[in-house]
């Protein structure tokens, strides 16, 4: 049992809040905490348990421990954003609580995608017997736990990875991202990189593409990425000859991404515009949808998962494992789009092993050094069921 403080009450959050809420064996007190109260307090109404809800400012480290000694909390769920991983961290440090998130720090001024600023944090949370665990959601979060699973029952040797997420889903608006404007066109317009040979190859932005008949979804065009799963995963798989992340995208969305950068509006450096500075992406955040009011009337699914090569008992092998999930069937449990719940999910699985003590540690943390068998179990048993083949 223990109390726990969940910050952001995006899309991510309400899932988080709302599944947390049906687990009261384990979360006996939960405050939910973000920039904007109201929508703290719409989500509250919607969990069917108490939850208390509290206005905070994220980037201030002290007002979050503040927050923290206030509810005695013990583990801070961070479904802010990347921005505010580090404030949070600190708070956490400052007022002696555990630390969850799902996405790495990013600087303002630069998408940089990297895990440095945070596991420089390891002797500070090992010091103080406290843990933070790092990209608890789905990619990065189950993914890594994938490979966790399928290395303890399936190889004795990866050789190549390909990380696949889809989604195959309309939410029947010309453009919209489906979580975090900001953080998703930083991600999408960056070079892509991948794993070779114990180096990153880098590649111009969404050059490398191809086709993968997703199941229950069907053939996809998906493009090469750099994602931060593989940084953690290239140490803690370190035989692993080549290791890729591929995101399928319509040809809409990157007609509409292509237009937004060829006139400067995904920018992330200020410009000066009638005496203000403005950034561009920040400005397109604005005028986008909100990703949660994505939900209702969201068709169709998402499959996320890994295709690995391998050797077992000395004998080449294939194993595919990978998640689907139904737009409509998460707004009919949580009013949620399938992307905010597949992230959402994993967190709230993610706490309930800290809090539970079934992952144990002091330090900073990714989520593959765990068992991963409790974890999986709960995909199951939360919304999240996973499929493994041994294709030929
Ligand atoms: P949203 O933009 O919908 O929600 C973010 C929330 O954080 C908002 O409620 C926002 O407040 C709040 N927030 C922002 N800045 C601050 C601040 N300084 N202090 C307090 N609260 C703040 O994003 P999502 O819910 O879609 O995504 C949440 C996180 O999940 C992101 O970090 C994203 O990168 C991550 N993610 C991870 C995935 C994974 O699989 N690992 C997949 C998808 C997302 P306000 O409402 O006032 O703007």
């Amino acid at each position: 049992m223990g109390r726990l403080l969940i910050i952001g009450a995006g899309g991510v959050g309400s899932v988080v809040a709302q599944k947390c809420a049906r687990a009261r064996e384990v979360f006996s007190d939960i405050v939910l905490a973000s920039r904007t109260r109201e929508k703290c307090d719409r989500i509250a109404a919607l969990c069917g348990s108490p939850v208390l809800t509290a206005q905070v400012d994220a980037d201030d480290p002290a007002q979050v421990a503040a927050l923290i000694r206030e509810h005695e909390s013990d583990l801070v769920v961070n479904v802010a954003l990347p921005y505010q991983d580090l404030s949070i961290m600190d708070a956490c440090l400052e007022a002696g609580a555990h630390y969850l998130d799902t996405a790495n720090y990013e600087p303002r001024d630069e998408a940089k995608f990297c895990y440095k600023w945070q596991w420089d944090y390891q002797d500070r949370f090992a010091r103080q017997g406290l843990m933070a665990l790092l990209g608890c959601g789905f990619d990065p979060g189950a993914t890594n736990l994938f490979f966790a699973h399928l290395r303890k029952h399936h190889f004795d040797r990866i050789d190549f990875v390909d990380i696949m997420d889809c989604n195959a889903g309309d939410h029947g608006l010309p453009f919209a991202t489906n979580f975090n404007p900001e953080i998703n066109i930083r991600e999408v317009t960056a070079p892509g990189r991948y794993w070779e040979d114990g180096r990153w190859i880098e590649t111009p932005p969404l050059s490398l593409h191809q086709p993968w008949d997703f199941p229950e979804v069907g053939e996809r065009e998906m493009y090469l990425m750099y994602h931060e799963e593989m940084e953690s995963l290239a140490i803690n798989i370190p035989e692993v000859k080549r290791m890729r992340f591929w995101m399928t995208f319509s040809e809409n969305y990157l007609t509409h991404l292509r237009v937004l950068e060829n006139v400067g509006m995904t920018r992330i450096d200020p410009v000066h515009y009638n005496g203000i500075d403005i950034i561009p992406l920040q400005f397109l955040k604005a005028l986008l949808p909100d990703p949660s009011s994505l939900a209702d009337g969201y068709k169709g699914k998402t499959n996320i998962g890994c295709m690995i090569e391998g050797v077992k008992d000395g004998k080449p092998r294939k194993y595919y494992i990978y998640n689907v999930c139904d737009h409509a069937e998460c707004f009919r449990e949580v009013g949620a789009q399938a992307i905010s719940y597949t992230t959402g999910v994993p967190a709230m699985i993610g706490a309930l092993m800290m809090l539970t003590g079934e992952w144990r540690g002091k330090g900073v943390f990714n989520v593959e050094e765990f068992d991963p068998a409790p974890f999986m179990e709960r995909l199951n048993r939360h919304g999240l069921p996973w499929t493994e083949t041994f294709p030929e």
